[in-house]
């Protein structure tokens, strides 16, 4: 088949890159490739009775998919500059805001209308944190939450679904370069396009290396976030979160001087399993719907770690601690504050006598044995931290789930059109390493579809 545009993957990225195509110019012969289901069959077969651990998939319904890693999320679209990838660099800061912000329209006119924007301008809690030695970072959150997030992107599938030509279940292995064209293939079929978007995410990380180095397309190696998921009665965080819904707060620890901070914040949610690669990791939502949230906030403590040389590879890092805690608990592992700060495991005794109820099924255990000492330090500093703006954070009855990590893809070079060195094969989204978040993912999409529309329009110059 011959496409004007093949968008690969379809996350945020490849959604929005083709919904901005497809509202300029329907004319235009579109092809969604995607390596998962399409939404409504998108489904986890833990069902905590017959199965209630991963079976490793060939495809994880969780990561992979229309609406990709993030169709289960909290659906917070943080428009902000400040964190969620860096974007800004290559398009610049005002360009960048504009963009969130157009898609934070477009989300709600296709079902969040009616979910409420946080921000944190003129907030007293920013003074409160750093009267504390902690940093508020500035943004604003829109919070679909996990139910609207997936209506939006049910309503997004409809207005495109006869419009492009979707090819779910389809794992693209090959884009090769002929002549101006770019020939893309997978499953013993190969398509012919003008212009190919890439937006692979994170699950794509493997594949776009390694088409990366077919390609001769350099890459830099990224940094890796480690660290742990609290949960906590969400009366400790109300104050914080009634205001703000998400709070985004840096601490530099005393001891060794890095920087811990917390991480997509789920007030009355829940605490769930991530798979990534094979490899189960924590993470966390809540939904918009008062009927189905918890008693209990959750949110990550992440420290950042970059590796240069000899050992480049940051992700084989976290790969290999999150693969030690599932050596150790099966899964992953669930600690008391107060048994981790006594240095003694946590048991099913001790968890189910705690006067916080955890939200998922894991294994009580040592995070100790698990995360190098400095990581868990500079976590352990940060929770006394934020005793001191919200009381009750380090009770001993704080359930710290690990390990979290957050893998990013290595760095693509990519030009200010997020154009590679071929002309008309964009690499977006955080399959990139340039994005991380849902924002500037869909932003990164908007953004390539209107750089490939100006040259549409200029069709008597060889379109
Ligand atoms: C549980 C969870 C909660 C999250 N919560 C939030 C949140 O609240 N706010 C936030 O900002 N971010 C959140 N994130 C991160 C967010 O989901 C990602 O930043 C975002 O989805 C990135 O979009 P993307 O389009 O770049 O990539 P992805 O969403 O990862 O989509 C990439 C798609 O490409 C497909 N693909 C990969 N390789 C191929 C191939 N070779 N051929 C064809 N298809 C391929 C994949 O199957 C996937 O569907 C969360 C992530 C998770 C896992």
């Amino acid at each position: 088949m011959k496409y004007d545009v093949i968008i690969v993957g379809a996350g945020p990225g490849g959604i929005f890159s083709a919904y901005e195509l497809m509202k300029a110019d329907p004319s235009l012969k579109v092809g969604v490739f995607e390596a998962g289901n399409e939404l409504k069959k998108r489904k986890c077969p833990i069902d905590g009775e017959k199965i209630t651990s991963c079976i490793h998939c060939a495809s994880c319904d969780i990561m992979s998919g229309f609406g990709g890693a993030g169709a289960f999320s909290d659906g917070k679209y943080n428009i902000t500059n400040d964190f969620g990838g860096t974007l800004y660099k290559y398009i610049g800061k005002k360009q960048a805001l504009d963009l969130m912000e157009y898609v934070d329209a477009i989300n709600l006119s296709y079902g969040g209308e009616g979910t409420k924007l946080y921000s944190t301008a003129n907030t007293s809690i920013k003074k409160l944190c750093m009267q504390n030695q902690l940093n508020l970072l500035n943004a604003s959150v829109r919070h679909l939450g996990t139910d609207i997030n997936y209506v939006v992107l049910e309503n997004l599938y409809e207005y495109l679904k006869d419009k492009v030509e979707f090819r779910f279940n389809y794992k693209v292995e090959d884009i090769e370069v002929k002549e101006g064209i770019y020939l893309v293939s997978g499953q013993d079929k190969s398509d012919e396009c003008r212009k190919c978007i890439v937006s692979v995410g994170r699950t794509g990380s493997r594949w776009m290396e390694e088409i990366c180095k077919k390609l001769d397309i350099a890459t830099k190696s990224n940094r890796v976030d480690l660290g742990v998921r609290v949960e906590l009665p969400a009366a400790i965080f109300s104050h914080l979160t009634d205001e703000l819904y998400e709070s985004k707060i840096v601490y530099r620890t005393e001891t060794f001087e890095d920087k811990v901070r917390t991480f997509c914040m789920n007030p009355k949610g829940i605490v769930v399993n991530e798979n990534t690669n094979g490899i189960v990791t924590v993470n966390g939502h809540s939904y918009e719907d008062p009927k189905k949230q918890t008693e209990n906030t959750n949110f990550a403590l992440l420290v950042a770690k970059h590796f240069s040389e000899p050992f480049e590879n940051s992700n084989e890092y976290g790969e290999s601690i999150a693969r030690l805690s599932n050596m150790l608990g099966g899964g992953v592992i669930l600690q008391r504050f107060g048994d981790l700060i006594r240095g003694r495991r946590s048991n099913e005794n001790r968890i189910s006598e705690s006067f916080v109820t955890p939200t998922l099924n894991a294994t009580p255990g040592d995070l100790s044995l698990v995360l190098p000492k400095r990581i868990l330090d500079g976590i352990i500093e940060m929770i006394y931290a934020l005793d001191k703006i919200a009381p009750g954070t380090a009770n001993e009855d704080t359930l710290l789930y690990g390990v979290e990590v957050k893998f990013y893809n290595m760095e693509v070079q990519v030009d200010p059109n997020l154009e590679t060195k071929y002309k008309g094969l964009y690499i977006i989204g955080d399959g990139s390493g340039v994005t991380h978040s849902l924002s500037h993912a869909s932003a990164s999409g908007v953004y390539v579809s209107r750089q490939i529309l100006k040259e549409v329009l200029d069709k008597q110059k060889g379109w």
